[in-house]
């Protein structure tokens, strides 16, 4: 559907069928979803915290969604806010800044809000989301540690919202047929797992490679799609890990911002992964599988996409949708519906990749294996 015509849809949805129900939770959209069906169904009107690089990919995504609209805005930057109130015809009403969010409760036109802030921001920022009532998505890392984790989750049980993580690989159609097989048995046992996952960082100056808001480094921000992916492509959960952190430029990655860290972690059932993160070289982007009877190899593969791979029975297919736009419809769903994803995208996912990343940092810092309880 082209943009303007989705516009246009979306202003008739709003003023001629929306607006009475305006005070609900949400409203139907009435147009047809992405496989052409008519969709007449609930709708998550969501708040984008956070306008940055990956905030504005999020909010074109959602603009070709089914199940979501773009609704709020929650900014530093006034002119941002702007911007966005014309490019995405939000409301000035529903636009907030850092001071003054938590009035958000007040707002009954907004259901969820989506963090995609600097890491240590995630934390706190999802405590008070989650205080004034809203849905919380969060970006990856979902906080800096386990510890971190466990508040926000237990923040949002207590105010009874839900907590999502912007997993979007666990939604991807390649990724999700090697699960589909491997789950089928049509791989055989599982023995190992291999992920690499960087790139070259640039800029100095970017909150990337500031501790006080990242964090760390590399591991925080890709090594964890090796994290995740050692866990959705072995199928099973880490049981110990060992780590070893290389840095072969101290000035531009200070104390505490990995460059990077090699590292390996064994499953109950004997499988092993071996993993790499780092920020000083370009082009990482790969998994690999290996089984009894069958293997995986993904290159690109969790990159925006396309992902491209292919497994013992032959090229991977499926087609390539804009993973931002199939992930926000299916984390509407998730909230909205209650669907059950095929792979977690919750606080207790997201938690258990950050027991990993604490005991990586562990296993560096010791230079010994680290048993993992998740
Ligand atoms: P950017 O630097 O591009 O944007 C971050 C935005 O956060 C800023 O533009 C700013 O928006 C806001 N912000 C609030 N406080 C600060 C601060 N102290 N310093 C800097 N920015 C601040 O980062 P990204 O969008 O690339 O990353 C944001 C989050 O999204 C991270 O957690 C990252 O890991 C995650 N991410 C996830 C991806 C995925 O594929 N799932 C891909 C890329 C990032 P404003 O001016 O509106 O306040």
């Amino acid at each position: 559907m082209t943009n303007s015509r989705r516009n246009f849809l979306q202003k008739l949805t709003a003023s001629f069928i929306a607006l009475p129900l305006l005070s609900t939770k949400s409203y139907a959209n009435i147009e047809k979803d992405i496989t052409g069906i008519f969709y007449d169904g609930p709708v998550l009107r969501v708040a984008i915290m956070g306008l940055g690089s990956y905030g504005t990919r999020v909010a074109d995504a959602i603009q070709a969604c089914t199940k979501v609209k773009l609704v709020g805005a929650i900014s530093g930057t006034p002119s941002k806010l702007t911007a966005w109130q014309s490019k995405y015809t939000i409301p000035e009403k529903n636009c907030y800044n850092y001071e003054n969010f938590d009035a958000i409760k007040d707002n009954p036109d907004i259901d969820a809000v989506y963090i995609i802030t600097p890491n240590a921001l995630h934390k706190e920022q999802t405590i008070r989301v989650a205080k004034a009532g809203k849905h919380v998505i969060c970006e990856k890392p979902m906080a800096l540690n386990a510890k971190e984790g466990e508040a926000m989750i237990a923040a949002c049980k207590k105010a009874n919202v839900k907590l999502l993580v912007g997993y979007r690989m666990h939604f991807e159609p390649k990724t999700l047929e090697v699960i589909r097989m491997r789950n089928a048995g049509e791989m055989g046992k599982v023995l190992f797992f291999q992920g690499l996952c960087g790139f070259r960082i640039g800029d100095p100056t970017q909150w990337r490679l500031n501790k006080d808001l990242a964090g760390g480094g590399s591991m925080m921000d890709i090594g964890i799609y090796a994290v995740n992916g050692s866990r959705y492509m072995v199928g099973e959960e880490p049981v110990w890990v060992t780590a070893q952190e290389t840095k072969t430029d101290p000035v531009k990655f200070k104390e505490g911002v990995d460059e990077t860290i090699q590292f390996q972690l064994g499953f109950p059932s004997g499988a092993v992964a071996s993993c790499l993160s780092t920020y000083m070289m370009n082009g990482l982007d790969r998994f690999y599988l290996n089984a009894e009877k069958g293997f995986a190899e993904m290159q690109p593969s969790t990159g925006y996409g396309p992902i491209k791979g292919k497994t013992n029975k032959g090229e991977l297919t499926q087609e390539h949708k804009t993973h931002q736009t199939v992930q926000m419809d299916e984390m509407a769903a998730i909230i909205l519906e209650g669907k059950q994803p095929i792979v977690p995208v919750d606080g207790e996912e997201a938690l258990k990749d950050l027991k990993i990343i604490d005991g990586i940092y562990a296993a560096v810092k010791s230079g010994r294996k680290v048993s993992l309880k998740l």
